[in-house]
Protein backbone atom coordinates (compact mmCIF):
# COMPACT_ATOMS: atom_id res chain seq x y z
CA UNK A 1 0.00 0.00 0.00
CA UNK A 2 1.25 3.44 -1.14
CA UNK A 3 0.41 6.01 1.74
CA UNK A 4 2.08 9.47 2.05
CA UNK A 5 3.98 10.62 5.30
CA UNK A 6 1.37 12.97 6.51
CA UNK A 7 -1.11 9.61 6.27
CA UNK A 8 0.97 7.71 7.83
CA UNK A 9 1.57 10.19 10.87
CA UNK A 10 -2.29 10.24 11.39
CA UNK A 11 -3.50 7.14 10.95
CA UNK A 12 -0.33 6.03 13.94
CA UNK A 13 -1.46 9.36 15.94
CA UNK A 14 -5.06 8.55 15.94
CA UNK A 15 -6.59 5.13 14.52
CA UNK A 16 -4.19 2.30 14.67
CA UNK A 17 -5.75 0.26 17.30
CA UNK A 18 -2.60 -0.01 20.55
CA UNK A 19 -1.83 -2.28 23.57
CA UNK A 20 -2.29 -1.49 26.81
CA UNK A 21 1.02 0.02 27.47
CA UNK A 22 0.27 2.26 24.10
CA UNK A 23 2.51 0.10 21.48
CA UNK A 24 1.31 -0.04 18.02
CA UNK A 25 -0.28 -3.34 17.39
CA UNK A 26 -1.64 -2.66 13.88
CA UNK A 27 -0.26 -1.66 10.47
CA UNK A 28 -2.97 0.38 8.09
CA UNK A 29 -3.96 -2.98 5.75
CA UNK A 30 -5.06 -4.64 9.40
CA UNK A 31 -6.98 -1.18 9.88
CA UNK A 32 -9.04 -1.64 7.04
CA UNK A 33 -9.04 -5.25 6.61
CA UNK A 34 -10.92 -5.11 10.66
CA UNK A 35 -13.22 -2.16 9.44
CA UNK A 36 -14.23 -4.23 6.09
CA UNK A 37 -14.89 -7.60 7.72
CA UNK A 38 -16.57 -5.72 10.31
CA UNK A 39 -18.64 -3.86 8.05
CA UNK A 40 -18.98 -7.03 5.68
CA UNK A 41 -20.60 -8.66 8.42
CA UNK A 42 -24.48 -6.82 8.33
CA UNK A 43 -24.82 -8.94 5.15
CA UNK A 44 -25.46 -11.21 7.18
CA UNK A 45 -28.55 -10.19 8.61
CA UNK A 46 -30.30 -10.23 5.37
CA UNK A 47 -29.07 -12.88 3.79
CA UNK A 48 -29.07 -16.46 5.07
CA UNK A 49 -26.19 -17.71 3.00
CA UNK A 50 -24.02 -14.04 2.19
CA UNK A 51 -20.77 -14.26 0.15
CA UNK A 52 -19.33 -12.51 3.09
CA UNK A 53 -15.97 -12.98 2.20
CA UNK A 54 -16.38 -11.00 -1.59
CA UNK A 55 -18.19 -8.30 0.18
CA UNK A 56 -15.57 -7.78 2.71
CA UNK A 57 -12.84 -7.70 -0.77
CA UNK A 58 -14.89 -5.32 -2.02
CA UNK A 59 -14.64 -3.56 1.09
CA UNK A 60 -10.84 -3.99 1.87
CA UNK A 61 -9.93 -3.03 -1.33
CA UNK A 62 -12.11 0.41 -1.89
CA UNK A 63 -10.02 1.53 1.17
CA UNK A 64 -6.39 0.08 1.19
CA UNK A 65 -6.93 1.52 -2.86
CA UNK A 66 -7.38 4.87 -1.41
CA UNK A 67 -10.98 4.86 -3.39
CA UNK A 68 -13.67 5.36 -0.42
CA UNK A 69 -13.34 6.20 3.49
CA UNK A 70 -15.91 6.08 5.98
CA UNK A 71 -16.13 8.71 8.60
CA UNK A 72 -13.00 8.68 11.12
CA UNK A 73 -15.62 7.12 14.06
CA UNK A 74 -16.16 4.13 11.18
CA UNK A 75 -11.87 3.74 10.92
CA UNK A 76 -11.84 3.78 14.77
CA UNK A 77 -13.91 1.93 16.35
CA UNK A 78 -15.38 -0.44 13.68
CA UNK A 79 -14.85 -4.44 14.88
CA UNK A 80 -13.88 -2.88 18.55
CA UNK A 81 -15.73 -2.87 21.87
CA UNK A 82 -16.91 0.98 21.63
CA UNK A 83 -18.24 0.29 18.28
CA UNK A 84 -19.57 3.98 17.72
CA UNK A 85 -19.58 4.23 13.82
CA UNK A 86 -21.22 7.59 13.10
CA UNK A 87 -19.88 11.17 12.68
CA UNK A 88 -23.07 13.19 13.20
CA UNK A 89 -25.61 13.39 15.66
CA UNK A 90 -28.51 15.78 16.56
CA UNK A 91 -30.37 16.21 20.11
CA UNK A 92 -32.89 17.58 21.37
CA UNK A 93 -33.64 20.32 24.62
CA UNK A 94 -36.38 20.64 25.82
CA UNK A 95 -37.42 23.31 27.60
CA UNK A 96 -37.00 21.75 31.38
CA UNK A 97 -34.23 21.52 33.85
CA UNK A 98 -34.35 17.57 33.11
CA UNK A 99 -34.28 17.65 29.80
CA UNK A 100 -31.50 20.11 29.37
CA UNK A 101 -29.36 17.83 31.87
CA UNK A 102 -30.07 14.90 29.94
CA UNK A 103 -28.40 16.37 26.60
CA UNK A 104 -25.84 17.26 28.63
CA UNK A 105 -25.30 13.88 29.54
CA UNK A 106 -26.17 12.31 26.17
CA UNK A 107 -24.18 14.58 24.21
CA UNK A 108 -20.83 13.64 27.10
CA UNK A 109 -22.05 9.78 26.03
CA UNK A 110 -21.79 10.23 22.17
CA UNK A 111 -18.27 12.66 22.61
CA UNK A 112 -16.86 10.07 23.92
CA UNK A 113 -17.33 7.93 21.55
CA UNK A 114 -15.78 9.87 18.43
CA UNK A 115 -19.31 11.89 17.50
CA UNK A 116 -19.82 15.40 16.92
CA UNK A 117 -23.30 16.56 17.84
CA UNK A 118 -25.87 19.74 16.73
CA UNK A 119 -28.41 21.14 18.69
CA UNK A 120 -31.04 23.50 18.30
CA UNK A 121 -31.60 25.95 21.69
CA UNK A 122 -34.38 27.46 20.15
CA UNK A 123 -36.86 25.53 22.63
CA UNK A 124 -35.67 27.49 25.86
CA UNK A 125 -37.33 30.19 27.23
CA UNK A 126 -35.61 33.19 26.79
CA UNK A 127 -33.61 34.98 29.67
CA UNK A 128 -35.33 37.12 32.10
CA UNK A 129 -38.70 35.25 31.72
CA UNK A 130 -40.01 33.42 34.92
CA UNK A 131 -39.77 29.80 36.30
CA UNK A 132 -42.89 28.34 37.42
CA UNK A 133 -41.51 25.58 40.25
CA UNK A 134 -38.81 28.35 41.44
CA UNK A 135 -40.69 31.94 41.25
CA UNK A 136 -37.45 32.34 39.98
CA UNK A 137 -36.26 33.90 36.55
CA UNK A 138 -34.64 31.95 33.40
CA UNK A 139 -31.05 32.35 32.26
CA UNK A 140 -31.70 31.35 28.98
CA UNK A 141 -30.14 29.53 26.13
CA UNK A 142 -27.12 31.63 26.30
CA UNK A 143 -25.85 31.05 29.83
CA UNK A 144 -27.14 27.08 29.09
CA UNK A 145 -24.73 27.27 25.90
CA UNK A 146 -21.73 27.48 28.23
CA UNK A 147 -22.76 24.61 30.32
CA UNK A 148 -22.25 22.18 27.67
CA UNK A 149 -19.23 24.03 26.44
CA UNK A 150 -17.57 22.96 29.64
CA UNK A 151 -18.87 19.55 29.52
CA UNK A 152 -17.48 19.23 26.19
CA UNK A 153 -13.74 20.59 27.46
CA UNK A 154 -13.65 17.84 29.72
CA UNK A 155 -15.07 15.19 27.55
CA UNK A 156 -11.91 14.14 24.97
CA UNK A 157 -13.64 12.10 22.09
CA UNK A 158 -12.96 9.05 22.22
CA UNK A 159 -9.80 9.85 23.49
CA UNK A 160 -8.52 11.12 20.36
CA UNK A 161 -10.58 13.97 19.43
CA UNK A 162 -12.26 16.93 21.15
CA UNK A 163 -16.00 17.03 20.70
CA UNK A 164 -17.42 19.32 18.76
CA UNK A 165 -21.06 20.93 19.00
CA UNK A 166 -23.02 22.88 16.27
CA UNK A 167 -25.81 25.46 18.15
CA UNK A 168 -28.61 26.93 16.79
CA UNK A 169 -30.40 29.54 17.69
CA UNK A 170 -33.90 30.48 15.37
CA UNK A 171 -33.75 33.95 14.30
CA UNK A 172 -36.69 34.60 16.03
CA UNK A 173 -36.29 33.84 19.50
CA UNK A 174 -36.24 36.63 21.67
CA UNK A 175 -32.19 36.07 22.61
CA UNK A 176 -31.40 36.60 19.48
CA UNK A 177 -29.09 39.62 19.46
CA UNK A 178 -27.10 38.21 22.27
CA UNK A 179 -26.39 34.55 20.76
CA UNK A 180 -25.71 36.67 17.14
CA UNK A 181 -22.94 38.07 19.57
CA UNK A 182 -22.11 35.12 21.67
CA UNK A 183 -18.61 34.21 20.24
CA UNK A 184 -17.48 37.57 20.03
CA UNK A 185 -14.64 37.01 23.02
CA UNK A 186 -13.25 34.14 21.20
CA UNK A 187 -12.32 32.20 24.23
CA UNK A 188 -15.48 31.69 24.96
CA UNK A 189 -17.99 28.79 23.80
CA UNK A 190 -15.19 27.18 22.31
CA UNK A 191 -16.55 24.09 21.45
CA UNK A 192 -19.61 25.12 19.68
CA UNK A 193 -19.57 26.51 15.81
CA UNK A 194 -22.87 28.60 15.91
CA UNK A 195 -25.33 29.54 13.08
CA UNK A 196 -28.92 31.10 13.18
CA UNK A 197 -31.69 29.36 11.90
CA UNK A 198 -32.94 31.53 9.54
CA UNK A 199 -36.86 31.58 8.05
CA UNK A 200 -38.54 32.76 4.96
CA UNK A 201 -40.27 35.22 7.06
CA UNK A 202 -37.64 36.81 8.31
CA UNK A 203 -35.08 36.39 4.73
CA UNK A 204 -38.44 38.58 2.88
CA UNK A 205 -38.32 41.18 5.90
CA UNK A 206 -34.95 41.95 5.32
CA UNK A 207 -35.50 42.59 1.28
CA UNK A 208 -38.71 45.04 2.15
CA UNK A 209 -36.87 46.64 5.54
CA UNK A 210 -39.59 45.04 7.36
CA UNK A 211 -40.45 44.22 10.89
CA UNK A 212 -40.59 40.73 12.11
CA UNK A 213 -41.73 39.19 15.55
CA UNK A 214 -39.85 37.59 17.81
CA UNK A 215 -41.51 34.49 19.79
CA UNK A 216 -41.19 33.59 23.20
CA UNK A 217 -41.30 29.22 22.46
CA UNK A 218 -42.52 28.62 26.32
CA UNK A 219 -45.34 30.89 26.18
CA UNK A 220 -46.12 31.01 22.11
CA UNK A 221 -46.27 34.98 22.80
CA UNK A 222 -45.17 37.49 20.50
CA UNK A 223 -42.14 39.15 22.86
CA UNK A 224 -40.83 42.61 20.53
CA UNK A 225 -41.07 42.98 17.43
CA UNK A 226 -37.16 43.83 14.89
CA UNK A 227 -36.21 45.32 12.09
CA UNK A 228 -35.15 42.43 9.94
CA UNK A 229 -32.29 44.70 8.92
CA UNK A 230 -30.44 45.16 12.01
CA UNK A 231 -30.41 41.79 12.85
CA UNK A 232 -29.01 40.77 9.11
CA UNK A 233 -26.53 43.70 9.62
CA UNK A 234 -25.41 42.25 13.79
CA UNK A 235 -25.70 38.78 12.23
CA UNK A 236 -22.60 40.37 9.26
CA UNK A 237 -21.04 42.66 11.58
CA UNK A 238 -20.27 39.50 13.94
CA UNK A 239 -19.07 36.92 11.03
CA UNK A 240 -17.03 39.53 9.73
CA UNK A 241 -14.94 40.51 13.17
CA UNK A 242 -14.55 36.39 13.28
CA UNK A 243 -16.29 34.37 11.26
CA UNK A 244 -19.60 33.48 13.27
CA UNK A 245 -21.96 32.92 13.51
CA UNK A 246 -22.94 31.05 10.18
CA UNK A 247 -26.25 31.39 9.18
CA UNK A 248 -28.33 27.93 7.99
CA UNK A 249 -31.89 28.60 5.85
CA UNK A 250 -34.07 26.55 7.83
CA UNK A 251 -37.17 26.80 6.02
CA UNK A 252 -35.28 25.50 2.75
CA UNK A 253 -33.93 22.70 4.53
CA UNK A 254 -37.23 21.21 5.98
CA UNK A 255 -38.46 21.57 2.45
CA UNK A 256 -36.46 18.75 1.68
CA UNK A 257 -37.15 17.23 4.96
CA UNK A 258 -37.51 13.53 3.60
CA UNK A 259 -39.79 12.55 6.33
CA UNK A 260 -42.03 15.76 7.52
CA UNK A 261 -44.42 13.25 9.58
CA UNK A 262 -42.02 12.45 11.78
CA UNK A 263 -40.54 16.25 12.70
CA UNK A 264 -39.36 19.41 11.43
CA UNK A 265 -35.25 19.46 11.21
CA UNK A 266 -34.45 21.87 13.17
CA UNK A 267 -30.14 21.51 13.47
CA UNK A 268 -27.59 20.35 11.84
CA UNK A 269 -24.45 18.64 12.82
CA UNK A 270 -21.52 20.89 14.10
CA UNK A 271 -19.68 20.92 10.75
CA UNK A 272 -23.56 22.09 8.77
CA UNK A 273 -23.49 19.31 6.09
CA UNK A 274 -26.10 17.11 7.90
CA UNK A 275 -29.00 18.51 8.92
CA UNK A 276 -30.87 15.99 10.96
CA UNK A 277 -34.15 15.32 13.22
CA UNK A 278 -33.63 15.01 16.86
CA UNK A 279 -32.16 11.78 17.99
CA UNK A 280 -30.84 10.86 14.40
CA UNK A 281 -27.55 10.01 13.60
CA UNK A 282 -25.96 9.56 10.53
CA UNK A 283 -22.54 7.97 9.03
CA UNK A 284 -20.80 9.25 6.28
CA UNK A 285 -18.31 7.98 3.65
CA UNK A 286 -16.40 10.16 1.08
CA UNK A 287 -15.32 9.02 -2.65
CA UNK A 288 -11.93 9.99 -3.41
CA UNK A 289 -12.39 11.57 -6.87
CA UNK A 290 -8.80 11.81 -7.73
CA UNK A 291 -8.55 7.71 -7.79
CA UNK A 292 -11.17 7.74 -10.36
CA UNK A 293 -9.60 9.12 -13.28
CA UNK A 294 -7.40 7.12 -15.60
CA UNK A 295 -4.80 8.98 -17.94
CA UNK A 296 -4.75 8.97 -21.11
CA UNK A 297 -2.29 10.15 -24.15
CA UNK A 298 -3.35 13.51 -23.70
CA UNK A 299 -4.65 14.37 -20.12
CA UNK A 300 -6.55 12.83 -17.73
CA UNK A 301 -10.53 11.64 -17.50
CA UNK A 302 -12.94 10.56 -15.09
CA UNK A 303 -13.56 6.78 -15.67
CA UNK A 304 -17.59 6.96 -14.99
CA UNK A 305 -18.30 3.48 -14.79
CA UNK A 306 -15.56 3.19 -12.28
CA UNK A 307 -17.25 5.54 -10.58
CA UNK A 308 -20.57 4.29 -10.27
CA UNK A 309 -20.05 0.81 -9.14
CA UNK A 310 -17.69 2.66 -6.15
CA UNK A 311 -20.68 4.79 -5.58
CA UNK A 312 -23.21 0.98 -5.76
CA UNK A 313 -20.42 -0.80 -3.72
CA UNK A 314 -20.12 2.85 -1.07
CA UNK A 315 -23.94 2.46 -0.52
CA UNK A 316 -23.88 -1.18 0.53
CA UNK A 317 -21.18 -0.51 2.96
CA UNK A 318 -22.94 2.73 4.81
CA UNK A 319 -26.24 1.13 4.40
CA UNK A 320 -24.51 -1.84 6.44
CA UNK A 321 -22.42 0.77 9.23
CA UNK A 322 -26.55 1.37 10.43
CA UNK A 323 -26.91 -2.17 11.46
CA UNK A 324 -23.90 -3.05 13.05
CA UNK A 325 -23.35 0.16 15.01
CA UNK A 326 -23.45 0.42 18.76
CA UNK A 327 -25.45 3.18 19.54
CA UNK A 328 -25.31 5.49 22.28
CA UNK A 329 -28.59 5.32 22.81
CA UNK A 330 -31.90 3.38 22.21
CA UNK A 331 -33.58 6.58 20.91
CA UNK A 332 -31.16 7.19 18.40
CA UNK A 333 -30.69 2.98 17.62
CA UNK A 334 -34.48 3.48 16.86
CA UNK A 335 -34.55 7.06 15.00
CA UNK A 336 -31.11 6.22 12.82
CA UNK A 337 -32.88 3.12 11.28
CA UNK A 338 -36.60 4.47 10.79
CA UNK A 339 -35.27 6.81 8.29
CA UNK A 340 -31.64 5.23 7.64
CA UNK A 341 -30.03 7.99 6.31
CA UNK A 342 -26.83 7.77 5.05
CA UNK A 343 -23.99 10.86 3.67
CA UNK A 344 -22.14 9.79 0.51
CA UNK A 345 -20.10 12.79 -0.72
CA UNK A 346 -16.20 13.20 -2.28
CA UNK A 347 -13.19 14.44 -1.75
CA UNK A 348 -9.99 15.20 -4.13
CA UNK A 349 -12.08 17.45 -6.41
CA UNK A 350 -9.82 20.42 -6.10
CA UNK A 351 -6.93 17.99 -7.02
CA UNK A 352 -9.23 16.50 -9.76
CA UNK A 353 -9.43 19.90 -11.52
CA UNK A 354 -6.04 20.69 -11.68
CA UNK A 355 -5.31 17.43 -13.52
CA UNK A 356 -8.74 17.85 -16.20
CA UNK A 357 -7.28 21.50 -16.77
CA UNK A 358 -9.92 23.32 -15.55
CA UNK A 359 -10.13 26.35 -13.09
CA UNK A 360 -12.35 26.27 -9.85
CA UNK A 361 -13.39 29.47 -10.70
CA UNK A 362 -15.28 29.15 -13.89
CA UNK A 363 -18.11 28.14 -15.52
CA UNK A 364 -16.74 24.59 -16.71
CA UNK A 365 -15.65 24.66 -12.90
CA UNK A 366 -19.41 24.57 -11.68
CA UNK A 367 -20.37 22.50 -14.72
CA UNK A 368 -18.35 19.73 -13.85
CA UNK A 369 -19.10 20.02 -10.64
CA UNK A 370 -22.77 19.20 -11.41
CA UNK A 371 -21.82 16.14 -13.60
CA UNK A 372 -20.02 14.62 -11.18
CA UNK A 373 -22.73 15.22 -8.26
CA UNK A 374 -25.42 14.65 -10.51
CA UNK A 375 -24.11 10.94 -11.55
CA UNK A 376 -22.82 10.24 -7.97
CA UNK A 377 -26.77 11.08 -6.78
CA UNK A 378 -28.32 9.02 -9.62
CA UNK A 379 -25.99 6.47 -8.66
CA UNK A 380 -26.21 6.14 -5.12
CA UNK A 381 -30.72 6.55 -5.68
CA UNK A 382 -29.96 3.29 -8.06
CA UNK A 383 -28.13 1.47 -5.37
CA UNK A 384 -30.49 2.59 -2.70
CA UNK A 385 -33.56 0.93 -4.63
CA UNK A 386 -31.39 -2.48 -5.22
CA UNK A 387 -30.73 -2.47 -1.55
CA UNK A 388 -34.54 -1.66 -0.86
CA UNK A 389 -35.63 -5.20 -2.99
CA UNK A 390 -33.69 -6.80 -1.21
CA UNK A 391 -34.03 -5.53 2.18
CA UNK A 392 -37.10 -3.64 2.61
CA UNK A 393 -36.96 0.17 2.20
CA UNK A 394 -36.01 2.50 5.45
CA UNK A 395 -39.02 1.56 7.83
CA UNK A 396 -40.72 5.36 7.60
CA UNK A 397 -41.12 4.60 4.37
CA UNK A 398 -45.00 5.17 4.22
CA UNK A 399 -44.35 8.35 5.85
CA UNK A 400 -41.82 10.02 3.59
CA UNK A 401 -42.05 11.59 0.69
CA UNK A 402 -41.13 9.56 -1.85
CA UNK A 403 -44.10 7.03 -1.04
CA UNK A 404 -46.46 9.32 -3.31
CA UNK A 405 -43.53 9.44 -5.48
CA UNK A 406 -43.32 5.47 -5.37
CA UNK A 407 -39.55 5.48 -4.90
CA UNK A 408 -38.57 2.82 -2.89
CA UNK A 409 -35.49 3.58 -1.73
CA UNK A 410 -33.63 1.53 1.40
CA UNK A 411 -32.00 5.24 3.03
CA UNK A 412 -34.43 8.31 3.48
CA UNK A 413 -30.92 10.21 2.10
CA UNK A 414 -27.64 9.44 0.16
CA UNK A 415 -26.00 12.21 -0.27
CA UNK A 416 -23.77 14.45 1.42
CA UNK A 417 -20.85 16.69 1.13
CA UNK A 418 -18.30 16.28 4.21
CA UNK A 419 -15.70 18.17 5.28
CA UNK A 420 -13.35 15.18 4.98
CA UNK A 421 -10.66 16.87 7.42
CA UNK A 422 -9.00 13.85 8.37
CA UNK A 423 -9.58 11.47 5.66
CA UNK A 424 -8.57 13.81 3.09
CA UNK A 425 -5.43 13.41 4.74
CA UNK A 426 -5.74 9.62 4.80
CA UNK A 427 -6.51 9.47 1.19
CA UNK A 428 -3.61 12.08 0.34
CA UNK A 429 -5.99 14.30 -1.45
CA UNK A 430 -7.67 17.95 -1.42
CA UNK A 431 -10.48 17.80 0.99
CA UNK A 432 -14.27 17.56 0.27
CA UNK A 433 -15.17 20.00 -2.56
CA UNK A 434 -12.75 22.90 -1.29
CA UNK A 435 -9.89 24.64 -3.26
CA UNK A 436 -6.73 23.96 -2.36
CA UNK A 437 -5.41 26.39 0.34
CA UNK A 438 -2.10 26.48 -1.23
CA UNK A 439 0.12 24.73 -3.99
CA UNK A 440 3.36 24.85 -1.67
CA UNK A 441 4.07 25.91 2.01
CA UNK A 442 6.82 25.71 4.32
CA UNK A 443 6.68 23.22 7.24
CA UNK A 444 8.63 24.25 10.04
CA UNK A 445 10.75 21.23 11.50
CA UNK A 446 13.28 21.83 14.36
CA UNK A 447 14.87 25.10 14.72
CA UNK A 448 15.98 25.98 11.51
CA UNK A 449 15.20 23.51 9.59
CA UNK A 450 12.29 24.26 7.03
CA UNK A 451 10.82 21.53 4.74
CA UNK A 452 8.74 22.68 1.44
CA UNK A 453 5.52 20.81 0.85
CA UNK A 454 4.67 21.13 -2.67
CA UNK A 455 1.62 20.28 -4.47
CA UNK A 456 3.02 16.84 -6.37
CA UNK A 457 0.58 17.19 -9.14
CA UNK A 458 2.11 20.76 -9.42
CA UNK A 459 5.71 19.89 -8.62
CA UNK A 460 5.37 17.02 -12.22
CA UNK A 461 3.99 20.03 -14.11
CA UNK A 462 6.93 22.45 -13.01
CA UNK A 463 9.13 20.27 -13.63
CA UNK A 464 7.77 18.78 -17.07
CA UNK A 465 7.32 22.43 -18.51
CA UNK A 466 11.02 23.52 -16.99
CA UNK A 467 10.38 25.91 -14.30
CA UNK A 468 10.72 23.83 -11.10
CA UNK A 469 13.66 24.76 -9.02
CA UNK A 470 13.45 24.87 -4.81
CA UNK A 471 14.18 28.62 -4.58
CA UNK A 472 10.77 29.01 -6.77
CA UNK A 473 8.75 26.79 -4.59
CA UNK A 474 9.89 28.32 -1.41
CA UNK A 475 8.78 31.91 -3.19
CA UNK A 476 5.67 30.59 -4.20
CA UNK A 477 4.81 29.31 -0.29
CA UNK A 478 6.03 33.03 0.94
CA UNK A 479 3.50 34.31 -1.74
CA UNK A 480 0.28 31.79 -0.94
CA UNK A 481 -0.69 32.28 -4.49
CA UNK A 482 0.84 32.40 -8.02
CA UNK A 483 -0.70 35.02 -8.84
CA UNK A 484 2.13 37.39 -8.82
CA UNK A 485 5.11 34.93 -9.42
CA UNK A 486 6.71 35.90 -12.88
CA UNK A 487 8.08 32.49 -13.67
CA UNK A 488 4.80 30.14 -13.30
CA UNK A 489 3.48 30.72 -17.36
CA UNK A 490 -0.15 32.00 -17.16
CA UNK A 491 -2.04 28.69 -18.26
CA UNK A 492 -0.66 26.96 -15.22
CA UNK A 493 -1.69 30.05 -12.77
CA UNK A 494 -5.73 29.52 -14.20
CA UNK A 495 -5.79 26.23 -13.30
CA UNK A 496 -3.73 26.11 -10.11
CA UNK A 497 -5.69 28.24 -8.27
CA UNK A 498 -6.01 28.51 -4.51
CA UNK A 499 -9.29 29.17 -2.36
CA UNK A 500 -7.56 33.39 -2.15
CA UNK A 501 -7.54 33.66 -5.65
CA UNK A 502 -11.02 32.51 -6.05
CA UNK A 503 -13.96 35.15 -5.35
CA UNK A 504 -16.18 34.77 -2.41
CA UNK A 505 -18.79 34.84 -5.54
CA UNK A 506 -17.53 31.75 -7.25
CA UNK A 507 -17.12 29.96 -3.92
CA UNK A 508 -20.65 29.58 -3.42
CA UNK A 509 -21.65 29.20 -6.94
CA UNK A 510 -19.50 25.90 -6.39
CA UNK A 511 -21.16 25.48 -3.22
CA UNK A 512 -24.69 26.03 -5.15
CA UNK A 513 -23.65 23.80 -7.96
CA UNK A 514 -23.14 20.41 -5.66
CA UNK A 515 -26.09 21.52 -3.58
CA UNK A 516 -28.29 21.14 -6.44
CA UNK A 517 -27.69 17.19 -6.39
CA UNK A 518 -26.92 16.53 -2.52
CA UNK A 519 -30.11 15.65 -0.13
CA UNK A 520 -28.00 16.53 2.89
CA UNK A 521 -26.29 19.68 2.66
CA UNK A 522 -22.82 21.13 1.87
CA UNK A 523 -19.93 21.77 3.88
CA UNK A 524 -18.07 24.56 2.22
CA UNK A 525 -16.01 27.75 3.73
CA UNK A 526 -16.28 30.80 1.67
CA UNK A 527 -12.80 31.92 2.18
CA UNK A 528 -12.19 36.29 2.17
CA UNK A 529 -9.32 38.03 2.23
CA UNK A 530 -8.59 40.15 5.41
CA UNK A 531 -9.15 43.41 3.30
CA UNK A 532 -12.83 42.38 2.67
CA UNK A 533 -15.51 44.58 3.82
CA UNK A 534 -18.90 44.06 5.67
CA UNK A 535 -20.53 44.68 2.20
CA UNK A 536 -18.81 41.85 0.67
CA UNK A 537 -19.98 39.23 3.55
CA UNK A 538 -23.31 40.59 2.91
CA UNK A 539 -23.52 40.13 -1.12
CA UNK A 540 -22.06 36.33 -0.68
CA UNK A 541 -24.66 35.64 2.50
CA UNK A 542 -27.38 36.78 0.18
CA UNK A 543 -26.33 35.40 -2.62
CA UNK A 544 -25.93 31.75 -1.04
CA UNK A 545 -29.64 32.59 -0.15
CA UNK A 546 -30.76 33.07 -3.75
CA UNK A 547 -28.80 30.40 -4.93
CA UNK A 548 -30.58 27.95 -3.32
CA UNK A 549 -27.18 26.81 -0.84
CA UNK A 550 -28.88 25.60 3.13
CA UNK A 551 -26.60 27.72 4.82
CA UNK A 552 -22.96 29.73 4.09
CA UNK A 553 -19.80 29.71 7.12
CA UNK A 554 -16.99 32.08 6.03
CA UNK A 555 -14.23 33.20 7.29
CA UNK A 556 -11.83 36.69 6.77
CA UNK A 557 -8.34 35.75 6.72
CA UNK A 558 -6.48 36.57 9.71
CA UNK A 559 -9.59 37.20 11.84
CA UNK A 560 -8.95 35.36 14.10
CA UNK A 561 -6.25 35.36 16.53
CA UNK A 562 -5.69 31.28 15.99
CA UNK A 563 -6.32 30.16 12.34
CA UNK A 564 -6.68 26.52 11.18
CA UNK A 565 -4.83 27.56 7.96
CA UNK A 566 -2.33 30.10 7.16
CA UNK A 567 0.26 31.18 4.02
CA UNK A 568 2.73 33.64 3.67
CA UNK A 569 5.22 34.65 5.99
CA UNK A 570 4.97 34.58 9.81
CA UNK A 571 7.02 37.04 11.71
N1 LIG B 1 -16.52 15.73 13.72
C1 LIG B 1 -16.39 15.82 15.10
N2 LIG B 1 -15.20 16.20 15.64
C2 LIG B 1 -14.12 16.51 14.90
C3 LIG B 1 -14.24 16.44 13.48
C4 LIG B 1 -15.46 16.04 12.93
O1 LIG B 1 -17.34 15.57 15.81
O2 LIG B 1 -13.05 16.83 15.45
C5 LIG B 1 -17.83 15.31 13.13
C6 LIG B 1 -18.72 16.48 12.79
O3 LIG B 1 -20.07 16.09 12.92
C7 LIG B 1 -18.39 16.73 11.33
C8 LIG B 1 -18.26 15.30 10.85
O4 LIG B 1 -17.61 14.63 11.93
O5 LIG B 1 -19.39 17.45 10.72
C9 LIG B 1 -17.49 15.10 9.61
O6 LIG B 1 -16.23 15.77 9.66
P1 LIG B 1 -15.02 15.34 8.74
O7 LIG B 1 -15.55 14.97 7.41
O8 LIG B 1 -13.97 16.40 8.80
O9 LIG B 1 -14.49 14.02 9.50
P2 LIG B 1 -13.41 12.90 9.15
O10 LIG B 1 -14.16 11.66 8.88
O11 LIG B 1 -12.56 13.37 8.00
O12 LIG B 1 -12.60 12.78 10.40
Amino acid sequence: MKLRENSITVLENRYLTRDEKGNLIETPEQLFRRVAKYIASGDKIYNKEPNIEKTEEEFYNMMANLEFMPNSPTLMNAGKELGQLSACFVLPIGDSMEEIFDAIKNAALIHKSGGGTGFSFSRLRPSGSTVKSTGGVASGPISFMKVFNSATEAVKQGGTRRGANMGILRVDHPDIMDFISCKKDTSEITNFNISVGLTEEFMNAVEKDEEYSLIDPHTKKITSKLKAKEVFDHIIEMAWTNGEPGIIFLDRINKTNPTPQLGEVESTNPCGEQPLLPYESCNLGSINLDSMLIKKDNGYEIDYEKLGKTVEKSVHFLDNVIDVNKYPLNEIDDMTKKTRKIGLGIMGFADVLFKLKVPYNSQPGVDLARKIMKYIDDKSKEASIKLAKERGTFSAYEESIYKDKDLEFRNATTTTIAPTGTISIISGVSSGIEPLFAISFVRNVMDNDKLIEVHPYFEEIAKERGFYSEDLMEKIAEAGTLAHIKEVPEDIKRIFVTAHDISPEWHIKMQAAFQEYVDNAVSKTVNFTSDATREDVREVYTLAYKLGCKGVTIYRDGSRQSQVLSVGKKD
